[in-house]
């Protein structure tokens, strides 16, 4: 590697100064080389570090023949010399994720076997695949496991064995390495083979939270969160739910309960509301009986509550029978249904005269309309 990387010296290196040389004009920027350089560039599964150059913001940061580069806003002037500044929070975040995905895959290693085959770090969560199922109850004692190894703050190990030792270091990998293969230990929890750069203790990952298990392709797709994102996410969750409890009035470890409660009895009420609709319509329609056309205007009826009484209507009025849904304001919801001859030129005819739009069969139309009471009596009665 021709730049010295100095995220692996110091991954808590935030600034530091270093030599331009190289700046060459690209799509959307300048692709800038120094001689050393504390943002770590895409790759393992981690995404760069972004911040600034001489305050020039940065905005990709990659690895290319044995080079990292920069892509800078503007150019910077060979053999200069630059102060760079990475945006610790994002990288914090970062090496946050990725160190709780090594201690949560290592747990998984060592109970199943499993690889990890899967690894993204999202904006708001991150994902992990691995190639076998886990029960939830597992699951959740795997959270806890890695929780502890956050508790006892153990201290990171990232180093390069020899081409002597290599053979018998223990690691996970997803294929056979060349050496120099870089190791990133969390002893008593996990060891693999990884280029990404790390927090320096357990205990700075924060707290771990698997959100979601699915199944996928022969294994699992999990969704954690780590660090502040977890905090972050958890206390959003948790103002959810105090909310839920206040609407519910509801201990708030037992909103689940009082959710369901509330939603059986809201089907029971629609079902009881639609026998008593029928009941109504039955009513109204009798007002109707052996009538000819009739025009009805009913408050607060659903486009299939319309439907129904148009039905019930122009089961008895011997004619058509268009029911009328709705106010001034935010327009009416029609229907109309005969048991006789074709509906669809007087549809059509009611769409244009009435600012409306619908459609149907022979037998029964449907619409809504932008338009008035009064225009609309006044239609049907030419
Ligand atoms: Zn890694």
């Amino acid at each position: 590697m021709e730049t010295l990387q100095l995220y692996y010296q110091d991954p808590n290196m935030r600034e530091f100064t270093a030599q331009v040389i190289g700046c060459e004009p690209t799509e959307g920027g300048y692709w800038v080389v120094l001689d050393q350089t504390a943002f770590y560039p895409e790759g393992g599964g981690q995404a760069c570090d972004l911040g600034t150059l001489n305050e020039i913001p940065v905005l990709d940061v990659q690895e290319r023949d044995e080079r990292i580069v920069h892509l800078c806003q503007a150019p910077l002037v060979v053999g200069s010399t630059v102060e760079g500044r990475i945006q610790w929070e994002r990288r914090f975040d970062l090496m946050q994720q990725h160190t709780g995905e090594h201690i949560i895959s290592g747990i998984i290693h060592r109970l199943f076997g499993y690889s990890n085959c899967g690894f993204h770090v999202g904006d708001h969560v991150m994902e992990v695949d691995f190639d076998g199922p886990i029960d939830p109850e597992t699951l959740a004692k795997i959270e806890w496991e890695a929780n502890e190894a956050v508790w006892q703050d153990i201290p990171l190990k990232c180093w390069i064995p020899s081409p002597e030792e290599l053979p018998s270091v223990r690691y996970r990998t997803k294929r056979e390495l060349p050496w120099p293969v870089r190791i990133v230990e969390v002893p008593g929890y996990d060891s693999c083979a990884c280029c990404g750069v790390h927090v320096s203790t357990t205990g700075q990952v924060g707290l771990i939270k698997i959100l979601s298990c699915v199944k996928f392709h022969q294994g699992i797709r999990m969704e954690l969160v780590c660090g502040q994102r977890a905090l972050d996410y958890m206390r959003r969750v948790y103002e959810q739910n105090r909310l839920v409890s206040q609407t519910f009035s509801a201990q708030i470890l037992e909103t689940a309960d009082a959710a369901k409660r509330i939603s059986e009895q809201l089907a029971a009420e629609k079902f009881r509301a639609s026998g008593l609709q029928k009941r109504l319509n039955t009513a109204i329609a009798a007002q109707y009986a052996s009538r000819g056309n009739v025009l009805h205007f009913e408050p607060d009826l659903t486009s299939a509550g319309v439907r129904e009484l148009a039905d019930a209507i122009a089961s008895v009025c011997g004619g058509w029978a268009a029911v009328y849904s709705g106010d001034d304001e935010s327009g009416y919801g029609l229907c109309i249904i005969t048991t006789q001859g074709d509906l669809r030129p007087l549809g059509a005819e009611a769409t244009k005269a009435l600012n409306g739009r619908g459609g149907g069969k022979p037998n029964c139309f449907q619409g809504s309309f932008k338009t008035t009471r009064a225009e609309i009596e006044q239609f049907f009665k030419a």
